[in-house]
């Protein structure tokens, strides 16, 4: 009698410490950990810990239910930062909580009135900022561009990973309401699944250059499979090309990470690879106020170049407008980067 009770006992307790052990929690504290820990964008990749690497080894091994039981339980705001990979058509039909977090973080995000960061004069006809035009021989452009050679009081405007269903098409109104033109680096996956928002990017008169298939870190998966890591520039760049029918000769490194070899190839292949000298830190960011302190910072520098944003994060579509009065305020002009035509394909 007394013995079978034990068993019992024994065997319950070992299926709730089966049951207790859901790897998501942790794997999602460390991630937001990492995230608050780094300093650049290169540093957070190298973690090991961001969203992306985190969906990735979901994608191959995970547990849905698991999964969503972890991501159910994060506040709004942290679980801002794993929205880009809910959103993602990579992950759309494998977690069935996906829909309610993304309402989850629309209401979160709906709470944020962005008038009350900065005095923006309602006048659409006080919404003006000079918009140059900065041509990029890729012929001769061989290193990294990486403040553009930009002059003093110039700045060039770039977002990177989108095209996004929504966010990507409220930050060209603002633009447009402004008359700035920017430089938009898009993932292949991105413009393959939205090409019509690619369209409406170039024919508002911004380049676009591409930045990989699907966001990879390069050089690590150069140093597995080369191949592998050649194929995502070039499924990127074509998927970008498929979906604007415009070649723009112009890429940027997921996380800003290269290797000589590849570096070399993307050279080779005619494209010029940008970087960047002032980062939003919107991938760490997600507060809006937060952001547009941090941006103020960056401006007050002082310095001219090319300064990263990411047009899939709200934070950034909420801070874009007061950002561009910052840099009215600043007396800076935006700088659009375009390709030079090679004289054969001339007209
Ligand atoms: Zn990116």
């Amino acid at each position: 009698m007394f013995k079978s009770i034990t068993v019992v006992i024994i065997a319950a307790s070992t299926a709730s410490s089966f049951a207790a052990v859901n790897p998501y929690p942790m794997a999602l504290r460390a991630s937001l950990s990492a995230n608050a820990k780094s300093q650049s964008l290169n540093e957070w990749e190298s973690s090991g810990f961001t969203p992306h690497d985190l969906f990735a080894r979901f994608r191959a091994q995970g547990n849905a239910a698991e999964f969503c039981e972890a991501l159910v339980a994060l506040p709004p705001r942290d679980l801002a930062l794993f929205e880009a990979e809910l959103e993602s058509p990579l992950n759309q039909r494998l977690l069935p909580c996906r829909d309610s977090l993304l309402g989850k973080l629309e209401n979160h995000w709906n709470q944020f009135n962005t008038t009350t960061l900065l005095d923006v004069p309602t006048d659409p006809e006080a919404h003006r900022l000079p918009s140059l035009e900065k041509v990029v021989d890729p012929t001769t452009t061989r290193a990294t561009v990486a403040t553009g050679g930009l002059e003093k009081g110039e700045i060039a405007i770039t977002l990177d990973d989108g095209p996004h269903p929504t966010r990507t098409r409220r930050i060209l109104e603002i633009f447009k309401s402004w008359g700035v033109r920017a430089t938009f680096f898009e993932l292949g996956f991105q413009a393959h699944a939205r090409p019509k928002v690619s369209r409406d990017v170039l024919a508002q008169g911004h380049s676009i250059g591409s930045h990989s298939w699907d966001h990879p870190n390069l050089p690590a998966l150069a140093e597995k499979d080369l191949p592998a890591a050649l194929a995502q520039i070039d499924r990127g760049r074509k998927a970008v090309e498929a979906a604007i029918g415009e070649n723009f000769p112009f890429f940027r490194f997921p996380y800003g990470a290269t290797n000589e070899i590849l570096s070399k190839y993307v050279t080779d292949q005619g494209l010029v690879s940008f970087l960047w000298n002032m980062d939003s830190m919107d991938w760490k960011l997600r507060d809006p106020a937060e952001l547009l302190k941090g941006l103020a910072a960056i401006l007050d520098q002082g310095k001219p170049g090319i300064i990263l944003f990411h047009d899939i994060h709200e934070q950034d579509v909420l801070v874009m407008e007061p950002f561009l009065q910052m840099l009215k305020d600043r007396a800076y002009s935006t700088v659009v980067f375009v390709p030079r035509k090679s004289p054969a394909l001339l007209p």
